[in-house]
């Protein structure tokens, strides 16, 4: 572990292709602490770089961090992932988690995209309850869910970055009773399904979980801004890494 409370030293000791846009990274991490929590994530920062990027721990033994880690048009970790990264030492934040069905919950409902599928994947292998999963992929991912996973594939929408997981779960035959939603993917289709649960299903808040796990590029695109400057103004004023990035996309537009 780092001297730095909340941050850890990884290595990369293990990188293979699961399907086209996904790569499975293998990294050993010394003294790693789970919360236990099932879509719990880590930040992490890839050599060279001090910007976060958050990824779900897909599984853990031990020491040992399983990241699927979606490989998209251009990005950060993404061109960092698409080289051979084996060997490569980075810095992992502590893990965090936020799916917390309702004591009693009857059945679980879980929507995503591949970002999401790490997560949907470790929450279908524990879950005691009858589980519907709709999951909008690109590839063929077919054994990535435990078997007998009750699983509708959605074809995305042609252009990258696009999805129409808004339109599916408007159409969703909700079970009977009491249950848990939980869903990730793209932020604006996010937005869109808060609001339909919250003013058309009614549902408290408690009873689902909805996080934007990217932003697609849309018209306003981040503006570029030099990252020096903020970092150093951050760390001569003691602000933390985390209030330093949060500034720093912030002057992004973000
Ligand atoms: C809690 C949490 C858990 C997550 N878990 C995972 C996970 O397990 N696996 C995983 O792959 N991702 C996961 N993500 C999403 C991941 O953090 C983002 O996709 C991240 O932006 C990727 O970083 P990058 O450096 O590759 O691209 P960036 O440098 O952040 O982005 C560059 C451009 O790529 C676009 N972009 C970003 N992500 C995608 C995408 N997925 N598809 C298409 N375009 C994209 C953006 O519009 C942006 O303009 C998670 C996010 C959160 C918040």
């Amino acid at each position: 572990m780092t001297t730095r409370a909340q941050r850890y030293d990884a290595v990369v000791t293990r990188r293979e292709p699961v399907s086209p846009h996904l790569v499975r990274l293998t990294l050993s991490v010394p003294g790693f602490e789970s919360t236990g929590i099932l879509d719990e994530w880590v930040g992490l920062v890839v050599p060279g770089q001090f910007q976060v990027r958050y990824y779900t721990v897909r599984s853990l033994d031990g020491d040992e961090l399983v990241l699927d880690v979606v490989i998209h048009d251009v990005g950060l970790v993404t061109e960092w992932a698409s080289g051979d990264c084996v060997g490569d030492s980075l810095v992992i934040t502590a893990a965090q988690g936020s799916f917390s069905p309702p004591a009693g919950a009857a059945w679980l409902l879980l929507v995503g995209d591949l970002t999401a599928m790490p997560a949907m994947a470790r929450i279908s292998r524990a879950s005691t309850v009858p589980t519907r999963v709709w999951a909008e992929v690109p590839d063929d991912l077919a054994g990535y869910l435990p078997d007998g996973t009750d699983v509708t594939w959605l074809e995305p929408p042609a252009a990258e970055g696009r999805s129409r997981l808004a339109e599916v779960v408007e159409g969703i035959d909700w079970p009977e009773g009491d249950g848990y939603f939980w869903m990730a993917g793209e932020s604006a289709q996010m937005r869109a399904i808060r609001k339909h649960l919250m003013r058309v299903r009614r549902l408290p808040n408690t009873a689902y979980d909805v996080m934007g796990y990217w932003r697609a590029v849309t018209s306003r695109q981040p503006r570029s801004v030099d990252p020096g400057p903020i970092w150093r103004a951050g760390k001569a004023a003691g602000k933390s890494d985390e209030q330093i990035w949060a500034a720093y996309d912030e002057a992004r537009g973000g």
